[in-house]
């Protein structure tokens, strides 16, 4: 280590959340020339930088040893090393370590700067197709029941729309509680962003909490709609209607058929045809009419 009066940077750095081509040029440029990555998990980071052809020395900094490893980078900081950080994957910080070390930078005067970039949180948000413009982020909700339902309870006045994180083996038990806590909002899950089976479940939370009686395997953000949103005004022509039965009303392709030929006194099978391309819009073979199965979310 070289002692120097001009301290180093603390680069605050993005990496992929499953697809390893959205590194950044100035991601690959920061670990490159830092003269140390402080990782989460150092086998996990040393995967990335053996597929990126980069050799620079790691240390762990994970969230159990966040005091003591900060104190240790501040030293070397101070000393004029570059240090990037870095979390398995996507923004350190947000739900990952990286915080403890940040402020004590900045307190320190070291200059932190963020090279930004993937994060499960802007990718989920950003293909949502929310309208308003805030949003409440969540993290993950607490692992125990009651605790659960106290926090989602707090949120229950919001009138932006909730993001969570969630793993894959909790998530039915927390569908089920956010759906008693919050009542039955339209909501939206993503699983495996970015990745090769990458998709968008979405639909009411008692469709979600349906669908999820099924294993779920994978990483999940859950995005739920404020309540005021959840009662969409009822379209009157016959693509609107369709639509409205599909995602609002939560109805099977049968129901839908039956009910909007009655509202509209058009023929079922008029009414048919046009269901059928529009349910397919979301990329799920529709059910035929006849075999009266409820659809429990959609995957768009
Ligand atoms: N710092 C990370 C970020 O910026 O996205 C989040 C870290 S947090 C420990 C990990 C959680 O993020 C996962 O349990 C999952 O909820 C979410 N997540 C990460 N990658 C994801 C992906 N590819 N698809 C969906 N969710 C993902």
């Amino acid at each position: 280590m070289t002692l120097s009066r001009k301290p180093g940077t603390l680069y605050v750095v993005a990496t992929p959340i499953g697809n390893l081509g959205d590194i950044s040029q100035r991601a690959i440029q920061v670990l490159t020339d830092v003269d140390l990555i402080a990782s989460e998990d150092t086998r996990h980071t040393g995967k990335l930088l053996r597929h990126l052809g980069i050799g620079t020395p790691l240390t762990s900094y994970y969230r159990e040893r966040e005091q003591h490893k900060a104190a240790l980078l501040l030293h070397r900081l101070h000393a004029g090393e570059d240090i990037a950080l870095v979390s398995d994957a996507g923004t350190p910080g947000i739900s990952d370590p990286g915080s403890v070390l940040v402020r004590l930078a900045r307190e320190n005067n070291i200059p932190v700067t963020a090279v930004p970039g993937p994060s499960a949180l802007t990718a989920a948000l950003s293909t949502a197709g929310l309208t308003g413009s805030s949003f409440y982020f969540g993290g993950f909700p607490p692992a125990r029941q009651e605790a659960r339902r106290k926090y989602l309870a707090s949120l229950v006045a919001l009138p932006c729309p909730l993001l969570f994180y969630e793993s894959p083996h909790r998530i039915g038990k927390c569908l089920a509680d956010c759906l008693q806590v919050l009542g039955d909002r339209s909501a939206l899950l993503f699983r495996e962003l970015t990745k090769l089976h990458e998709e968008c479940l979405q639909g009411s939370l008692s469709q979600l909490v349906r669908r999820c009686e099924q294993r779920i395997r994978g990483e999940l953000v859950l995005i739920i709609h404020p309540a005021a949103e959840t009662v969409q005004e009822r379209p009157e022509d016959l693509d609107g209607l369709i639509r409205w039965y599909r995602d609002e009303a939560g109805s099977s392709l049968k129901d839908a058929v039956r009910r909007i030929s009655s509202d509209l006194g058009v023929s079922r099978s008029r009414v048919y045809q046009q269901a059928l391309v529009i349910w397919n819009e979301c990329g799920q073979p529709a059910q035929q009419p006849e075999d009266g199965h409820d659809k429990s979310g959609q995957s768009c």
